[in-house]
C-alpha cells in the first residue's frame, strides 16, 4: 500500500484510528503529550544514533510529558532502517516515512500534521541544533510565549553560509515586514494553535519559520548554542540554497515585483534618453559617428535584454506558484506512520 497519495497510518498493535485515503490529517487524534518534537532526516544515517541518544537524555530533564516523531524524508541510506531500531528501544517514538524526497520544510510539516503536543519543537537530525537546548524552549512556553524562536551563537556554518543568512535576515525583514533575528534557524518551538494555523495553510514550498510569524500572539526569541554537523553533509548545495532563499523572498512578499515596475520604468526613460541622445549626436555628426557607434549599441540592448529576462523569471516565478497552488497538490506524499504505541506518560 506504499505511495498512495493521502494519508494512511500503519500502526502497530495498540493503534487506535485508521484514517481514511486521501483526507488530511490537521490535529491529535488522541490526547497527546505536552511537548512534541519534529525532526526531519534525510539521509542522516551517520547520526540517528547521536541524535537519538542526545534528544533522549535532553527530555529526560523535563517534567512535562513527551513524544519524539522523526520524519524520513525519502533518505536513501540507512536512516529509516536505524530509526526502526530506535523505536524499539525507545518510547513515544513515531517514525513518519515520506514516498520520497520533499524537502525539509515539507518534511517538517508531515511532522507536524502527526503532533500530537500542545508545544512542539522543531529541530535539526545533525546535532547542529544541541537537544540540550531544548528545556530552554519549553521554559519559554512555560512563560505563555505561543512561538519561540532562536538565535544561533557562535554559529558552525562556512563564512558564505554566514553571509547568506545575515542578507537574508535584512532582506526578508524589510521586505516582508516579518521581523525575526534569524530565520534560518530551525530549532524553533510552536504552540498547538500555531501548528493548527500552518497545516490548515499547506502553502507550495513554503518557509515554516517565517509562515508561523502570521499565527502567534506572543512570540519571542532566545538565544542558542549552534554546533557544527556531527557527522555526514549538508543537504544543500549552493542552488537548493538559493531555491530556497527565492522561496523565502517571493513566497512571502509582492515587493519584487514592484521593484521589477520601477526597474522598468526607470529603463524606459533612460532608453528614451539614450535613443534621444543618439539621435541628436547622429544629426550633428554626420552618419560616420553613427557607424562607430555600433558596439554601444549593441552593449545598451545587451542590457535590456538582460534586464527583460530577469523580469519575465521573476514573474514566471510568481506565476508558478499561482499554479501550484490551484492545482492544489499536497507538500509531500505519505508512505507510512510507525507509532509505537498510542501516547504513554
Ligand atoms: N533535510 C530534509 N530533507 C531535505 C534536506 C534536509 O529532511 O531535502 C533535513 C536534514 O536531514 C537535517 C535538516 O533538514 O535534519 C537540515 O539539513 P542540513 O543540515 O543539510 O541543512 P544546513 O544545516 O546545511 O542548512
Ligand atoms: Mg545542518
Amino acid at each position: 500500500m506504499k505511495g498512495i497519495i493521502g494519508i494512511m497510518e500503519q500502526q502497530d498493535a495498540a493503534a487506535t484510528s485508521t484514517r481514511p485515503l486521501g483526507t488530511v490529517e490537521c490535529g491529535p487524534p488522541a490526547p497527546g503529550p505536552q511537548v512534541s518534537i519534529v525532526t526531519p532526516m534525510f539521509n542522516e544515517e551517520a547520526n540517528v544514533v547521536r541524535f537519538c541518544e542526545r534528544l533522549f537524555a535532553a527530555l529526560g530533564t523535563i517534567s512535562e510529558s513527551y513524544e519524539v516523531i522523526c520524519v524520513d524524508d525519502g533518505s536513501r541510506d540507512r536512516t529509516l532502517e536505524l530509526l526502526k531500531r530506535e523505536q524499539i528501544v525507545r518510547k513515544n517514538m513515531t517514525v513518519v516515512v515520506l514516498a520520497r524526497n520533499f524537502g525539509q520544510h515539507a518534511a517538517v510539516m508531515a511532522g507536524l500534521a502527526a503532533s500530537r503536543g500542545d508545544w512542539v519543537i522543531t529541530l535539526d537530525a545533525d546535532l547542529q541544533n544541541p537537544p540540550e537546548e531544548i528545556p530552554r524552549i519549553v521554559e519559554a512556553f512555560r512563560q505563555g510565549h505561543d512561538l519561540v524562536g532562536t538565535i544561533r551563537t557562535g554559529r558552525q556554518d562556512p563564512l558564505f553560509r554566514k553571509w547568506a543568512s545575515r542578507f537574508t535576515n535584512r532582506l526578508v525583514t524589510r521586505i516582508s515586514g516579518i521581523s525575526l533575528q534569524d530565520f534560518g534557524s530551525m530549532l524553533r518551538g510552536y504552540s498547538r494553535e500555531v501548528v493548527q494555523g500552518i497545516l490548515a495553510n499547506p502553502e507550495f514550498r513554503t518557509f515554516i519559520p517565517a509562515l508561523s510569524t502570521f499565527f502567534a500572539r506572543k512570540s519571542v526569541e532566545i538565544p542558542v548554542r549552534h554546533e557544527e554537523r556531527a557527522g555526514g553533509t549538508s543537504k544543500y548545495s549552493l542552488l537548493k540554497l538559493f531555491s530556497l532563499q527565492l522561496d523565502l523572498v517571493t513566497g512571502f512578499s509582492l515587493w519584487p515585483l514592484r521593484a521589477l515596475f520601477f526597474v522598468g520604468t526607470g529603463m524606459a526613460g533612460l532608453g528614451i534618453g539614450l535613443a534621444l541622445l543618439i539621435l541628436s549626436f547622429r544629426l550633428y555628426y554626420g552618419s560616420g559617428w553613427a557607424a562607430e557607434g555600433v558596439f554601444t549599441l549593441f552593449a545598451i540592448l545587451f542590457c535590456f535584454v538582460g534586464a527583460q529576462f530577469l523580469a519575465l523569471g521573476l514573474v514566471g516565478e510568481y506565476v508558478g506558484r499561482i499554479f501550484q497552488a490551484v492545482r492544489r497538490r499536497p507538500p509531500y506524499i505519505l508512505s507510512e506512520i510507525r507509532r509505537n504505541g498510542p501516547f504513554m506518560p
